[in-house]
């Protein structure tokens, strides 16, 4: 069982590449993860994480069992997500609990995202809440970055200062949001430097796969669209395919690209698709990383 901590593995390793995958729909979830995860550990990651979900369609509870599986079958370290805006101090002891007798040595705390109707938690406002109940705990945290600003945060200014501050609640790492445009990217990164965040960022691609999924993506988190990419939406209008395969395509260059600037990290947000990992990962490989 892979019991690596993410903050080794940056220390170990020249470029960590990483994938996020989400616990498959469906009763057999853990089953499908299994699946799916063998596919993956064929590729060799640095590590997974295993995203969670607040309720809804997807299967929230699954993600310590399903990080701890690819953990200990397939030996590759994982990271299980936390999200703490509807959570009470019990039910974070309660995961805690659960997540270190399943051997799980990383999290990534986050908040999660408003739910309209739902209780916003007393104990834990912000992600920087989380953080140091989960260090205290001994876990490697992590936490979530914004290269152009979390979308309810007003400037990119306090977006790098609520950034510090989960650096200074005991972050060891931190996962970026997608983005489209590495630029973009670069200036987060000088700006995070100027202000003295030291945890190594990974940085999280997501291909695009059609023309609807990244209208979502786009108003979900409002990254910006690149006019590069608008032209591809428009060539391959007509061909769903063709433009998938740009998609990813222009994922794999945005990954070499931030390879070739020296980032301290890439992860390949693969949306459970193996063949979008694979894609990812031996482009950077054969770029020579
Ligand atoms: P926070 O850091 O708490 O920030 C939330 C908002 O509050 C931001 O606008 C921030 O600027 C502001 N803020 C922070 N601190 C302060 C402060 N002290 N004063 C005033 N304002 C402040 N969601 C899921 O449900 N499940 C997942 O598995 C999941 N995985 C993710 C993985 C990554 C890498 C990323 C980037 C996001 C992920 N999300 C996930 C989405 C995430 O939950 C949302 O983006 C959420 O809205 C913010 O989470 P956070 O941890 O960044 O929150």
């Amino acid at each position: 069982m892979s019991t690596a901590t993410v903050a080794s593995i940056f220390e170990n390793q020249k470029l960590p590449v990483s994938f996020e995958i989400f616990p498959p729909k469906g009763d057999l979830t853990l089953t499908a993860a299994r699946a799916m995860a063998s596919e993956l550990a064929e590729l060799k990651p640095s590590f997974v994480s295993v995203t969670c979900s607040a309720g809804g369609s997807g299967n929230g509870q699954a993600t310590p069992a399903i990080a701890a599986m690819i953990a200990d079958e397939f030996d590759v370290p994982t990271v299980a997500h936390l999200t703490c805006i509807n959570a009470s101090s019990q039910s974070i002891s309660d995961a805690i609990a659960d997540m270190r007798e399943r051997g799980i040595a990383n999290v990534l705390a986050l908040r999660g995202d408003v739910i309209p109707g739902n209780e916003p938690s007393a104990s834990f406002q912000y992600a920087k809440d989380l953080i140091p109940v989960l260090a205290d705990a001994g876990f490697c945290v992590g936490a979530a970055a914004y290269p152009e600003g979390h979308i309810a945060c007003e400037s990119d200014a306090a977006s790098i200062e609520h950034l510090k501050m989960k650096q200074d609640a005991g972050a060891q790492f931190l996962v970026t949001q997608l983005c489209f445009d590495n630029e973009r990217i670069y200036r987060f990164m000088d700006a995070a430097d100027r202000a003295g965040i030291t945890p190594p960022i990974t940085h999280g691609i997501m291909p695009f796969m059609s023309k609807d999924q990244i209208s979502r993506m786009v108003f979900m988190c409002g990254a910006s669209l690149p006019s590069a990419i608008i032209k591809l939406l428009a060539k391959y209008e007509n061909d769903a395919e063709a433009l998938r395969q740009a998609g990813i395509e222009y994922a794999c260059g945005q990954l070499i690209d931030l390879a070739q600037h020296g980032v301290d990290g890439l992860h390949v947000y693969c949306m459970n698709k193996p063949e979008v990992a694979r894609a990812g990962i031996e482009a950077v490989r054969n770029a020579g990383f």
